[in-house]
């Protein structure tokens, strides 16, 4: 249940265990939201199990370095992102949402899995053996289990678990946006001015993706009349490439707002005969670039799980036993880092570079 990246990976991941599967979409258009999408090289990996990585690459720009500056643009250093994979392979890959969704959509169609668009599952009667689905185009499905990647806002998790917490605001919002890339702005550069932490993510075809993290202005959307202004008055205090992306950004239609939260489920992720996984047990910030890394991680561990031939049950706990930890590294580390870019920042201005090192070293080994 659910066609984001944790659903159309575990589609691909337990086909290719044998399985016979159906993904149900609430959306009736099923296109992603936000606006770019950074995918760490641990998770990479993930997808060359899925035999997408090539096409994901293709529709990537690669990222082997982060420029670090100060908000006039002036280099302070270069941060080498780490590559588990081969040399030839991106440290970190750089893509529209778009491109992301459609690469996973045209596998999930080539695997001929069938996609229910505008449909939601209402209820799940689990058995022994198996489960009887009723979905809300009023038909019944009898399956073996369900999976659950219903995203942050699981109502799945909030069925199943109805005591499990709901995600928690982080303290920081985000502003996003699409330009297009200013000329001679290279590298993916994050720019830092006391509340506010601005990235400027070159894409393919002069494309760009911007965001900017806020710890001031809190979780509230502002009205519709006063978030250009508000944009640009924190877009405004930063120089370098800045004001070239600034002054394509002219309508507040182009404007993406949202408040962070976080939500890290302990085990278990199952009830009777359904499995949640993906941001359904752990939204993440996005201060390592790790959220949908994580969920398609989470597919391609449940796939090798389902190959095995072992037992539902089984199967769950297990995979939420080997993916918790990993889950956990990237929540808590992201969360962290959120704080630290809350007043009075970090202990030191060293902690949060040796977090993220430490935090992508344990995240390099195999799933
Ligand atoms: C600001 C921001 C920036 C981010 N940047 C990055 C990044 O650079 N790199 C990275 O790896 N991650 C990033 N992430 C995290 C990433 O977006 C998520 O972790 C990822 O989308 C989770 O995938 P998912 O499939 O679990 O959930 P979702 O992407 O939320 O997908 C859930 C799907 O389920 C569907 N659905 C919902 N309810 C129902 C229902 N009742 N019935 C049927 N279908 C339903 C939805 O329509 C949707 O298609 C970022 C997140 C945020 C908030």
């Amino acid at each position: 249940m659910g066609g984001g990246p944790a659903g159309m990976a575990a589609g691909l991941a337990l086909t290719q265990a044998g399985a016979d599967v159906e993904i149900v979409e609430a959306s009736a258009d099923w296109r992603p939201g936000g606006i770019g999408l950074a995918l760490q090289s641990a998770p990479q990996r993930a997808t060359k199990r899925l035999g997408i990585h090539g096409e994901l690459v293709r529709v990537g720009r690669r990222h082997d370095v982060i420029d670090m500056c100060t908000a006039d643009g002036t280099l302070i250093a270069q941060m080498p992102q780490m590559n588990v994979n081969g040399p030839e392979d991106p440290p970190l890959l750089g893509m529209t949402r778009e491109a992301v969704h459609d690469v996973m959509v045209s596998a999930v169609a080539r695997s001929r899995i069938p996609v229910r668009l505008g449909t939601t599952v209402e209820e799940i009667v689990s058995g022994v053996d198996d489960a009887d689905v009723a979905l809300s185009d009023g038909s019944h499905v009898t399956v073996d289990y369900v999976i659950g990647a219903d995203g942050a806002n699981s109502t799945l998790r909030h069925r199943l678990f109805p005591d499990a917490a709901e995600p928690a605001y982080a303290g920081q919002s985000i502003w996003r946006a699409a330009a297009v890339c200013p000329p001679g702005l290279d590298h993916y550069t994050m720019m830092l001015d006391g509340p506010l932490r601005l990235g400027l993510v070159p894409l393919p075809d002069g494309r760009l993706y911007l965001w900017m993290l806020d710890s001031g202005i809190g979780a509230e959307r502002p009205p519709r009349e006063d978030l250009l202004r508000l944009f640009h008055e924190r877009l405004g205090r930063f120089g370098g490439f800045a004001p070239a992306v600034a002054s394509q950004l002219t309508d507040t239609e182009q404007i993406d707002f949202r408040a962070l939260t976080w939500l890290l489920m302990p085990p278990p992720w199952h009830a009777g005969r359904t499995l949640l996984i993906g941001d359904a047990v752990h939204t993440t910030t996005p201060h390592i670039s790790y959220g949908a890394g994580l969920a398609i991680e989470d597919a391609v561990a449940l796939g090798k799980l389902a190959a095995s031939g072992m037992a539902f049950p089984e199967m769950a706990e297990k995979l939420a036993a080997r993916r918790f930890e990993r889950a956990r590294a990237v929540v808590e580390t992201s969360l962290q880092l959120s704080r630290w870019e809350q007043p009075p920042g970090p202990p030191e201005p060293a902690a949060p570079g040796r977090l993220i090192g430490q935090t992508l070293a344990f995240l390099a080994q195999r799933l």
